[in-house]
C-alpha cells in the first residue's frame, strides 16, 4: 500500500500535520514512538499567551484541534494585555496535563482514517518519486508525502549538573535522523531549552502567599464553557538564594560549558537570570498547578540545569514552600533542529519537495508555533498527494504566515518564538478578525466542515447586523448592501471551488 501522507511523531506538531490532512485524503498514517506520550506538554502546561493565541485562533479557524484541546482541559486563564490596544490583547490558559492528552487521544480515536502505528522510524530513503521509511524492526512503509516532527528528539542529550545523558525527554529516548540530513545536503545545528522543578502540593505554606485567581473571560473556541478556576500563587527569589545560587553557579551544566548552544531568550534558566542581572534582588516565580488531581506544582521562573542536590537546596531557601519535596527535577535539553531556510512557504524542502518539515525540528519553540506549522504542512502534503496546488499563507493575513516567512527567509539563531510585534500589520492582524482573514480560504481549501463554516458565517452576520444596527436610523439601505456583501463572503468558497 502506498500512503498519501505519513507524519513522523505526534507531537503538537504531528497531530494538527494529522488531522488536517486526514480531512484532505485518505490513506494518511502518523507513526510515533509512544503513543502514551502523544500530544504530551513537555514543559509548562500553559497553552496562549501574547502572539501564541493569535496563533491559536487562526489554527480554530484553519479546523485544527488546539484550540477545543486546551478549552477543554482549562483549569485557570488569564487575558494579557488587557490594558493596551485590542491587537495585542492575548488569552493565556494553565491546562490539564492529563486531561489534555486524553482528549487528544480520545478525538484520535474517533478519527476513522487515519493510521496510528507506534513506531520508532530509524532510517529515510528516496526511491523514484515516493520514499521509503524504515522502522527499528527493519519494516517499511511507501509514501508520497512525508512530514518530519520530531521535535527535540534528534540526537538530543539531557543535562542535570555534571550528568549528561541521551534523551529526547526526560526517560524518553533519542533519534539520530540527523545523519540523513546530512546525506542529503540539509544543514542542521543545535538549540537548548530547560524545564524547572515540579514540587509537592501538599507541602506549601500559604500564609503571606501572592495568589493570582483566574479571569472570568472567553475560551478560544465555543465548544466549552466551564471557567474553571484553580488559583495559582506568585513567589520570589531571596537574597540569601541568590547568593547560594550565585556560589554555585560553576556547578551548572550551562556554566560548566558542557552546553554549547542558545536556549529561548524569554525564558532564562535561574542561574543565567542570576548571572546576567545580579543586581536584582528578588525574580519572580510563579507556581502553577498541573492539574485538578494532580500534587505536582511547576516552579515557572525556576528552570535550571543545577544538580539534584543543589536543586533540593534552593526549594529549601524559599519560606513558602521549604518543607516542598521535589517530584520531578529540572533539566536541560540540547538538541539538533534544521536550518528551516532550506523550505518553501508550504513548508517543504526546496529540492526534495515531497518531504515536508514542521514543528521544533525547524528551530521554532512552543505548542503553538509547533501546531501552527503542522497544520500548513498538513494541508500542503495533502493537497500535494491528490495534485492540487499548495498553499503559502501570507505575512500580510496572518501570523502563521509571519511565523514561517520568517523561519524560511531569516533563519534562526535561537528558538524562534512569536509575538505580536514580530508583525508589521498589527492592527489588522486581530483575535477578533479572524474570521474575515482567514475563514474563506479555510473553507475553499476543504479543512473546514459545512456547520463550522456556517456557524462562523452567522458569526460575522450579527457582527454586521451590530454595525447595521447602530446606523440603522441614518440610513436604511446600508443594511442590504452588507447583506450582499455577507452572500457574497457565504459563497465565495462554493464559487471558488465550483466556478473558477
Ligand atoms: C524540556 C523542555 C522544555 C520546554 N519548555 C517549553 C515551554 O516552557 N513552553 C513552550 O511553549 N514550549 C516548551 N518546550 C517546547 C515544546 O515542548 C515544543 O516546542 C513542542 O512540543 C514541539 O512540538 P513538536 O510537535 O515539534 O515536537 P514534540 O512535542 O517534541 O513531539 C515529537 C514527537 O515525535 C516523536 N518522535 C521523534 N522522533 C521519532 C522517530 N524517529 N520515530 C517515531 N517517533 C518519533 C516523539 O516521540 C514525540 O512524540 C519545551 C520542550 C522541552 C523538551
Amino acid at each position: 500500500m502506498i500512503f498519501n501522507v505519513i507524519v513522523i511523531g505526534a507531537g503538537h506538531s504531528g497531530i494538527e500535520a494529522i488531522f488536517s490532512s486526514s480531512k484532505i485524503c485518505n490513506n494518511v498514517k502518523i507513526i510515533t514512538s509512544n503513543i502514551e506520550n502523544l500530544g504530551l506538554l513537555s514543559c509548562n502546561p500553559s497553552i496562549g499567551g501574547i502572539g501564541k493565541s493569535h496563533l491559536i485562533k487562526e489554527i480554530e479557524i484553519l479546523g485544527g484541534i488546539i484550540n477545543d484541546v486546551s478549552d477543554y482541559a482549562k483549569i485557570h486563564s488569564k487575558i494579557l494585555n488587557y490594558k493596551k490596544g485590542e491587537s495585542v490583547h492575548s488569552l493565556r490558559y494553565q491546562v490539564d496535563r492529563i486531561l489534555y492528552k486524553n482528549f487528544i487521544l480520545k478525538i484520535f480515536f474517533l478519527k476513522k482514517n487515519i493510521i496510528i502505528e507506534q513506531n520508532d522510524i530509524v532510517k529515510i530513503i528516496r526511491y523514484k518519486k515516493y520514499l521509503i521509511i524504515y522502522n527499528k524492526f527493519k519494516n517499511f512503509n511507501l509514501v508520497k508525502n512525508l512530514i518530519i516532527c520530531t521535535g527535540t528528539f534528534i540526537n538530543s542529550k539531557i543535562f542535570i549538573g555534571k550528568k549528561i545523558f541521551l534523551g529526547g525527554r526526560y526517560n524518553e529516548k533519542n533519534f539520530s535522523l540527523t545523519n540523513y540530513f546530512n546525506i542529503i545536503n540539509i544543514f542542521t545545528s543545535k538549540l537548548k531549552t530547560g524545564t524547572p522543578p515540579r514540587i509537592d502540593i501538599n507541602y506549601i505554606y500559604h500564609n503571606n502567599i501572592e495568589i493570582q485567581y483566574s479571569d472570568y473571560i472567553n475560551n478560544f473556541s465555543k465548544s466549552f464553557n466551564f471557567n474553571k478556576n484553580i488559583k495559582c500563587f506568585i513567589l520570589y527569589t531571596n537574597n540569601k538564594l541568590n547568593n547560594y545560587i550565585k556560589k554555585n553557579i560553576k556547578k551548572s551544566s550551562l556554566f560548566l560549558g558542557k552546553i554549547n548552544s542558545l536556549g529561548p531568550r524569554y525564558c532564562p534558566s535561574i542561574e543565567d537570570k542570576i548571572y546576567k542581572f545580579p543586581k536584582n534582588n528578588k525574580h519572580q516565580i510563579f507556581l502553577e498547578p498541573e492539574g485538578y488531581y494532580s500534587r505536582e506544582i511547576y516552579l515557572n521562573g525556576l528552570s535550571t540545569s543545577l544538580s539534584y542536590k543543589i536543586q533540593k537546596s534552593i526549594i529549601k531557601k524559599i519560606f513558602n514552600i521549604k518543607k516542598s519535596f521535589i517530584i520531578r527535577f529540572g533539566y536541560n535539553i540540547q538538541y539538533d533542529f534544521v536550518d528551516p531556510r532550506c523550505l518553501n512557504n508550504s513548508l517543504n524542502i526546496k529540492f526534495i519537495n515531497n518531504i515536508f518539515l514542521s514543528g521544533q525540528i525547524n528551530g521554532t519553540t512552543g505548542y503553538e508555533e509547533a501546531a501552527a506549522q503542522g497544520i500548513i504542512s498538513g494541508i500542503n502534503a495533502a493537497r500535494k498527494s491528490i495534485n492540487l496546488k499548495m498553499w503559502k499563507p501570507k505575512k500580510w493575513n496572518s501570523y502563521i504566515g509571519i511565523l514561517i516567512n520568517d523561519l524560511i527567509k531569516k533563519g534562526v539563531q535561537e528558538p524562534y518564538r512569536i509575538f505580536t510585534s514580530k508583525a508589521k500589520n498589527k492592527l489588522f492582524l486581530r483575535m477578533d478578525n479572524v474570521f474575515f482573514r482567514l475563514l474563506n480560504v479555510s473553507y475553499y481549501l476543504g479543512i473546514l466542515s459545512k456547520m463550522k463554516f456556517i456557524y462562523y458565517n452567522n458569526i460575522i452576520f450579527n457582527i454586521y447586523k451590530n454595525i447595521i444596527n447602530i446606523k440603522k436610523n441614518k440610513s436604511f439601505e446600508f443594511f442590504y448592501i452588507f447583506k450582499v456583501i455577507i452572500i457574497i463572503t457565504k459563497y465565495y468558497g462554493y464559487i471558488k471551488k465550483y466556478v473558477f
